[in-house]
């Protein structure tokens, strides 16, 4: 590739499932669901095939999907959305995220991203020619903590986005009030957009509530909301996606979509379209059963020796191997099928090398909870040989 992206090779997700693979290992590793999302969900897809909804769908996405999203965002978060100007549906929310660091940032304009980051954030932003600017999310004993001074020291009159991503991969962090707010007044300060990855926003626990960054006062106007329907109705193939926010910047990021991928996932469109309005019932009870799981994983974790704590939102635990007398995560990971019959992900492939967050998290490591019971059961059962 372009010397931008030569230093990027092949996703540590790739790796580590072909890992799991070649070794017939339990896969922890790649978070995607072991169970397809809603039977309904499903029955709508084959339904849009049959009845012939199998060309390209309009640039924006179909109005069913537009409207939808606009009524979620509304019953979820009381948020006031055109579905005609505002929304727009993208190939997963990996290209709203692509195409909105393409669509916004000039050479050089800088980018403050939490770190860890989601591995597709510093490839974007090395192909925009934008500067990636870290804040660390930094693990303690009660889980991770955003740095508010290096949060700070981040922003600068170069800054043109701030990347934010809550609930958070690979942490499982939930931003709280007081760092969202705190997030928000410097974009604000710093008149720089904010583009929010949210695609766990359904996957919170114990209680808590997801709030938009878009929620708080003057943020509507300079955020660009993102979200999948990978994650809340269990069909990460799918690649449904979609953006939202003031409608200069969703204009922006169509530019870009359209002559990416121009439009994507005709069939599937108004299927996630019906799925966005099924009753609460079915987010509460997605929330619930995936935090029964969380807690079935941690306690095996536990139980085998690591030390874990409690992730508040995402489908990811993360283990430090330290108590068993494992120090370094990614030479972990690579033993790890040998050695337990279990793949995981090292949390340091989410971090810039030499970083201070990439040092911080170097022995951990990052295991999905969103397998079957059994599944989950087997991998705590062979975890504990690390003894
Ligand atoms: N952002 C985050 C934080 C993710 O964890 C993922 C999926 N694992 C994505 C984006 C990608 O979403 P999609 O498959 O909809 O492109
Ligand atoms: N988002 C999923 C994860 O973090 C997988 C994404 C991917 O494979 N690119 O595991």
């Amino acid at each position: 590739p372009v010397s931008r992206l030569r230093r990027f090779g092949p996703t540590v997700f790739a790796e580590m499932s072909a890992l799991a693979q070649r070794t017939g290992a339990v896969n922890l590793g790649q978070g995607f669901p072991d169970a397809d999302g809603p039977a309904t969900l499903l029955d709508d897809a084959v339904a849009a095939i049959r009845s012939g909804h199998n060309q390209y769908p309009p640039g924006v996405g179909v109005p069913a999907l537009l409207d939808a999203v606009a009524e979620h965002q509304r019953r979820f978060y009381g948020l006031d959305l055109d579905p005609g100007s505002q929304v727009l549906v993208t190939a997963g929310a990996t290209e709203a995220v692509a195409a909105g660091v393409l669509a916004l940032c000039e050479a050089g304009d800088e980018v403050v991203v939490l770190e860890p980051a989601y591995d597709s954030y510093p490839a974007v932003i090395a192909l925009a020619g934008a500067v990636q600017r870290s804040v660390p999310l930094l693990p303690g004993p009660d889980g991770f903590a955003l740095d508010r001074q290096a949060l700070r020291a981040a922003f600068s009159e170069r800054t043109r986005l701030v990347l934010l991503n809550t609930p958070h991969n690979p942490t499982g962090t939930v931003l709280g009030a007081d760092d969202l707010a705190a997030v928000a007044a410097l974009a604000v300060e710093f008149d720089a957009v904010v583009v929010t990855d949210e695609v766990y926003e359904h996957l919170v626990f114990d209680g808590r509530a997801h709030t938009p960054v878009a929620t708080l006062p003057g943020m509507a106007e300079r955020t660009l909301t993102v979200s999948s329907a990978g994650k809340t109705f269990s069909v990460t193939g799918w690649k449904v996606g979609w953006v939202s926010g003031p409608a200069p910047l969703v204009a922006a990021v169509r530019t870009v979509k359209q002559f990416l991928t121009y439009v994507n996932a005709g069939p599937f469109q108004p299927a996630v379209a019906s799925a966005l309005a099924l009753p609460d019932e079915f987010y509460t009870g997605l929330a619930a059963d995936l935090q029964r799981r969380r807690d079935l994983l941690v306690e095996g974790l536990r139980a085998a020796g690591f030390a874990v704590a409690v992730p508040a939102g995402t489908y990811f635990a993360v283990a430090d191997p330290r108590p068993l007398g494992f120090a370094d995560g990614t030479d972990l990971c690579r033993r790890l099928p040998e050695l337990a019959g279990v793949v995981g992900v090292p949390v340091s492939a989410f971090c810039d090398p030499g970083s201070a967050a990439a040092q911080a998290c170097a022995p951990l490591v990052r295991f999905t909870f969103c397998k079957s019971d059994a599944v989950l059961h087997s991998a705590v059962e062979r975890l504990q040989v690390l003894q």
